[in-house]
């Protein structure tokens, strides 16, 4: 499923240089985005960034001050939210106290134009879908949490929309309520076909729930891609900070070949060796070789097996059960994080603090980035 990844595929919602100001503030900057049938698409950034402001375009509760937006190929400025196949899902549920389960979830289609006598049928199937047949007839007080958030869901999927606007749909759960509830509405969403839009400021959650992430910043949107891409290649320093833990580390670039660098980070020390480098640097450009703690190996020898070896030492060790992050200062004080897994005894090692150690990587396991 990647949609995005065909030219002839029509997309179901279009930005077009979508601008918004709220007086002389610019909220949404000049901003360009295709979003498919069928994708659960996340908005991921920090707060301002302009994500709610987004989902509020697309629901018709704002308008852009400049640019276009559109919804299945038709135009929606003068289009309001009522007329619009979207529904939105708030963080506060905003479930009727006084009506039950069952209620909550027909309020929508009693107003629609749905014939009456199929009212039950489809209330009963969202009932099904979201696992909540047994807590039909309770008023939203005599349910926990996790089930106040499927009648949310339940009741915004009744009409069918086309689209679902979900702003930080998991808000108001615990941690581990939270991880399950994302494979429930992922599971919700493959069954419906239905095009989730979610906002969220927590990127394992985006990483985890969505089929391709938007990263914005202020107004922008620094990447839009799957998961894996972003993780593995961001486009800038922004995008490797915000998603994920990451060695950032500056140097001077020279070219060495097709695809091949060296980044230069200190003095007397060997440069970084980069291969598989997808873009052209200029020479001797300043540049941050980004690295993810995982990709390196903590060793007791010099690594044979990695074009990439540094020795260091450890300042700290954070132990973490299946994990273990090892703090290691190289020469001209440079300090850089390795992830190791703590698989089994074995293959732990009892590093400790003031050990030299050696840091060895791949030349394709980081990325240079010029942003
Ligand atoms: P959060 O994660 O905190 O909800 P967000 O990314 O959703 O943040 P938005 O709510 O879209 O951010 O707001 C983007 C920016 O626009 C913020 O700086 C906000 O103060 C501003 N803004 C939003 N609505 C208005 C408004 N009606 N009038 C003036 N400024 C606004």
């Amino acid at each position: 499923f990647a949609p995005w990844t065909d030219p002839d595929a029509v997309p179901l919602i279009r930005f077009r240089n979508v601008t918004k100001r709220f007086g002389d503030f610019t909220a949404i900057d000049d901003l360009t985005l295709d979003i498919y049938e069928r994708e659960f698409f996340a908005l991921l950034g920090p707060s301002g960034c302009g994500k709610t402001t987004m989902m509020r375009m697309l629901a018709g509760f704002e308008n852009p001050t400049e640019g276009r937006i559109e919804i299945g190929g038709q135009d929606m400025a003068n289009v309001p939210p009522n007329l619009r196949a979207v529904n939105m899902m708030f963080q506060s549920y905003a479930l009727f106290p006084h009506l039950s389960v069952y209620d909550n979830i027909a309020f929508g289609l009693k107003r629609s134009d749905m014939p009456k006598e199929q009212i039950p049928d489809r209330v009963n199937e969202m009932l099904r879908l979201t696992r909540l047949e047994r807590f039909a007839k309770r008023k939203p007080h005599q349910i926990s949490g996790g089930q106040r958030q499927r009648v949310a869901l339940a009741r915004s999927l009744a009409k069918a929309p086309k689209l679902l606007l979900l702003d930080e749909p998991l808000g108001a759960l615990d941690k581990k309520l939270r991880e399950e509830t994302q494979f429930e509405l992922m599971d919700i969403q493959e069954k419906t076909g239905t095009t989730f839009v979610i906002v969220t400021h927590d990127q394992e959650e985006a990483m985890t729930v969505a089929s391709r992430v938007a990263v914005m910043d202020a107004g922008v949107i620094k990447q839009v891609d799957t998961p894996p891409a972003i993780y593995e290649t961001p486009n800038s320093v922004y995008v490797a900070d915000f998603i994920g833990d990451v060695n950032l580390i500056e140097g001077t670039a020279a070219k060495t070949g097709e695809h091949a660098y060296e980044i230069t980070y200190a003095e007397g020390v060997d440069p970084i060796k980069v291969t598989e480098c997808e873009h052209e640097i200029a020479e001797g450009a300043k540049v941050t070789f980004a690295i993810r703690p995982e990709k390196i190996v903590v060793t007791q020898d010099p690594p044979e097996d990695r074009a990439n070896a540094m020795q260091g030492k450890i300042i700290d060790i954070g132990y973490l059960g299946n994990l273990s992050t090892y703090h290691v200062e190289l020469p001209g004080g440079q300090m850089v994080k390795a992830t190791m897994t703590n698989a089994s005894r074995i293959s732990r090692r009892d590093y400790t603090w003031e050990d030299t150690v050696w840091l060895g990587f791949r030349s394709s396991a980081g990325v240079v980035l010029s942003e």
